[in-house]
């Protein structure tokens, strides 16, 4: 049986209807003929998807700006979702869009990573959109950028959510001191797998999943191992593509991205995630698996130094983190 492959799609879209501060995307404008171009791109990608099967795959779209606002990119989600190989359809989105189109697409298949953007929306209108989802039945992850005056913010979205709603925070990484331990304590009660996140993982010379079963396509259909490697290893349009496929070792110093080092072999976050690997949705949420959450199983996998980490010690598995 052939192998998943867990692609990442990102096009040429590069605008958005947001302006966040600490976005280095989006701060274009796209023209009709571009986002002509961008569709066009998009539905080659889904017909070359279409011809895949019976390979199981999933997709990820990552858009340098935002994409769900544009009807082709719901019509693609959409068209994406009932493809019977295809276990996943996930999209990185701000949840500004309006939900009425979700009604058509796979609640089996489809996911969301819905990230709030304070200063953008308000908490209430996101808190809606959210429950919108819910009502549609659409599985999603709620996320935040873990910037040291958002943490009053984490800590009422997660009350107002859902518990079965998983709500990440993305650790700001542009300075090593920036988080006192007691923001680091504050965060874990939101997101208890937080300290995955804290982390620049050491990556050169280590397996990766990236560049074997799992890789990005952009728009002229030019695949690479992933979004932190910029040299292109072929191209979907190429019939025999897949035999360029193989396992590699990492040859970046570090990864930071989720969308990256989840791919990785160790840590393993395949058996955290499991099928909610491209929604950032972990299997068992809202249990919380303590082989992933306390301090001593980073440790282990030496990325956490024994002394000097900031991640302090995590909750015990029977107790919760919203209490
Ligand atoms: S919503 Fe996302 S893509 Fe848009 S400006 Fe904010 S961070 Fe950037
Ligand atoms: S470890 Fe990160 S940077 Fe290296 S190949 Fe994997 S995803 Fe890419």
């Amino acid at each position: 049986m052939k192998e998943t492959w867990n692609v990442l799609y990102r096009g040429s879209l590069s605008s958005c209807n947001y302006g966040c501060p600490y976005c280095p995307f989006a701060k274009t404008r796209n023209t009709r003929a571009e986002l002509e171009k961008d569709r066009a791109a998009l539905n080659s990608f889904v017909d070359w998807v279409e011809q895949q099967a019976p390979r199981s795959m999933g997709i990820l779209f990552t858009p340098w700006g935002e994409a769900l606002v544009r009807s082709y990119y719901q019509e693609a989600f959409t068209r994406l979702s009932w493809m019977p190989h295809v276990y996943r359809v996930a999209a990185q989105t701000n949840l500004s869009f309006q939900t009425e189109w979700l009604s058509n697409v796979c609640t089996d298949t489809a996911g969301l990573w819905a990230t709030y953007h304070p200063g953008e929306t308000t908490q209430e209108r996101f808190l809606d959109a959210c429950e919108h989802l819910t009502r549609l039945h659409i599985r999603f992850s709620v996320g935040v950028v873990g910037l040291k005056e958002h943490i009053p913010q984490m800590e009422v979205l997660r009350t107002e959510l859902p518990e079965h709603i998983y709500l990440w925070v993305n650790a700001y990484k542009r300075d090593d001191a920036y988080y006192a331990p007691e923001d680091i304590e504050r965060i874990r009660r939101v997101d208890p797998y937080f300290g995955f996140n804290a982390v620049a993982y050491p990556s050169r010379d280590l397996p990766c999943r990236a560049g074997s079963t799992s890789f990005t396509v952009d728009a002229q259909g030019d695949v690479r191992r992933c979004h932190f490697i910029p040299k292109v290893i072929g191209n979907i349009s190429d019939p025999h593509f897949a035999s360029l496929l193989r396992p590699t070792l990492c040859t970046n110093d570090r990864c930071r991205c989720h969308i990256g080092y989840i791919h990785r072999i160790d840590p393993n976050l395949y058996a955290l995630f499991s099928k909610g690997i491209l929604d950032r949705i972990p299997e068992d949420w809202p249990n919380i698996q303590p082989s992933f959450s306390n301090r001593a199983a980073l440790q282990e996998t030496q990325l956490l130094p024994p002394t000097n980490s900031r991640v302090q010690e995590s909750y015990p598995a029977h107790e919760s983190p919203f209490s």
